[in-house]
């Protein structure tokens, strides 16, 4: 008999952990953070701190109540924890670099095994790198004891040093190794690329796990390719963000929709607003700059992740960037802003620019602002408002967000702020943007194809909706609590 039990994403969308386990093994695939949760319970920052950030989250239910899973260094309330319900977990299988399916990973014990892909594991870092996470939220690949290090404090002993978790690198269709059973990474087509879906056979039954899927990105063909490969599966774990969601948009359809928007705009700045994970959209948006004839610019960190991502010999299909400029934020008070050794130039930042000083890649507001009509500005963060401020766009400039869903978001949007900006400059603004969740009648199809025994939702606030549309054709709709289990194949 195998176990199946959702910790997370039951009735919600994110926050997605699947427990697994028959008597001998336990696997975690997917250990996200509830985003929503925790934006509805945090107040400041006292929620977060190290003392208590565990004990709050097991208590608000960010996290599930099961023994034996965390790590021992923070301090834990038995009392929270169900006793009888304990784990020792074999793997932990990440589905891709959203945090709402990884990010609760740094509370897991040390000696957990992580597996991630090779590209996965450049995105997450590029992601902690790059944002302004701190403290336990970067400690997804390494891992800093803080009891020991409060231990050497107060007896005056050396720092603790960082350690780094036991990691699998798992590969596209070939079984992961290290797991206690046969798992297998499909890649699928999402919003980040390097995302997998996996199909597991344990003694009792097949199980696959759709991850967050599309058919309407670059790269749908994964997707079909993984229906291929699990038709006829026991039971199938399937997002259904969009399942109330009829609209089509795909990535060609934004493409010609920023060309058209910016045509129209001739003397003006262009400026895109994406998410800097989704290196599809990203290219999408050079490829409609060059289209218009004008030069992509980007930003820092958007540079950062294609470098990153070239650097680690990854096979996704990155931007070309010939034509492309990186934008030079001014971060000094001396220098007319662009003095490198400030201290306000954060470290990744800074080597950035220090290696592109000297080519012509570099582009400031000064010059964008002379020519506004010349340049494209791809852009991921809200702040970019504030660049915007510096060059001075001619009224009635074009802002366009194309961002991810806002559960696929690491900042929180406060989106009056935002306004208040977009008012002030005199900007024009559109929504051009495709999902990165397939559509109620993609899901379906997906669904039917696949054929299941047993369809379990997940990642969906409407898990009955698949009851509803299913059940009328004969497939059994499960629908899961969080922490409930399913027992297959007794
Ligand atoms: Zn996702």
């Amino acid at each position: 008999m195998v176990s199946i039990c959702l910790l997370g994403g039951a009735g919600e969308i994110g926050g997605n952990k699947i427990l697994l386990h028959e008597k001998e093994w336990a696997i975690l695939l997917d250990f996200g953070l509830s985003l929503k949760k925790r934006r509805e319970y945090e107040i400041g920052y006292g929620f977060e701190r190290t003392n208590r950030i565990l004990k709050n989250y097991l208590l608000v239910g960010i996290l599930p109540k099961i023994n034996g899973i965390y790590r021992e260094d923070l301090m834990l309330d038995e009392g929270l924890i169900s006793s009888e319900r304990a784990f020792s977990i074999d793997c932990c299988i990440v589905s891709h670099g959203h945090l709402d399916h990884y990010g609760a990973v740094t509370f897991l014990k040390m000696e957990t095994p992580i597996a991630v892909s090779k590209s996965m594991k450049a995105l997450i870092e590029h992601a902690i790198e790059t944002s302004g996470r701190s403290g336990i939220d970067r400690e997804i690949f390494i891992y800093k004891d803080r009891k020991k290090e409060e231990l050497r404090k107060k007896t005056g002993k050396e720092e603790v040093e960082e350690v780094e978790r036991p990691l699998i690198i798992f590969e596209e269709d070939k079984k992961i190794r290290g797991a206690p059973i046969e798992i297998l990474p499909i890649p699928v087509d999402h919003s980040i690329p390097a995302t997998f879906g996996f199909r597991i056979e344990t003694s009792k039954a097949s199980i696959a796990y759709t991850s967050d899927i599309r058919f309407h990105g670059i790269v749908s063909t994964y997707t079909q390719d993984f229906v291929e490969n699990v038709k006829g599966i026991d039971v199938l774990l399937v997002e259904g963000t969009r399942i109330n969601d009829s609209t089509t948009k795909s990535e060609d359809d934004v493409k010609k929709e920023v060309v058209s928007e910016t045509l129209k705009k001739k003397e003006k700045l262009i400026t895109v607003l994406v998410s800097s994970l989704d290196i599809d959209r990203i290219r999408t948006l050079i490829e409609a700059a060059e289209e218009c004839d004008r030069i992509p610019v980007l930003s820092p960190r958007i540079y950062h992740l294609i470098k990153t991502l070239h650097e680690v010999e990854s096979k996704v299909k990155l931007p070309k960037l010939e034509n492309a400029k990186i934008y030079f934020e001014k971060r000094s008070i001396i220098d007319e802003g662009y003095f490198l050794g400030s201290p306000h130039y954060r470290g990744w930042v800074k080597k950035i620019y220090e290696s592109l000083s000297g080519t012509d890649k570099l582009i400031k507001s000064e010059e964008i602002s002379k020519d506004q009509d010349e340049f494209f500005l791809i852009f991921n963060s809200h702040q970019c408002l504030f660049e915007l401020a510096e060059i001075q766009p001619i009224p009635g400039s074009l802002f366009i967000e194309s961002t991810s869903e806002p559960h696929d978001e690491e900042q929180e949007i406060e989106w009056e702020k935002v306004e208040r900006w977009i008012n002030l400059l005199r900007l024009d603004t559109r929504r051009i943007h495709a999902s990165g969740h397939a559509n109620r009648e993609d899901l379906l199809k997906l669904v039917k194809e696949i054929g299941p025994k047993i369809v379990i939702p997940i990642h969906t606030e409407n898990p009955r909706e698949f009851k509803r549309l299913l059940e009328k054709e004969d497939i059994k709709v499960e629908i899961m609590y969080e922490g409930e289990e399913v027992n297959i194949g007794q």
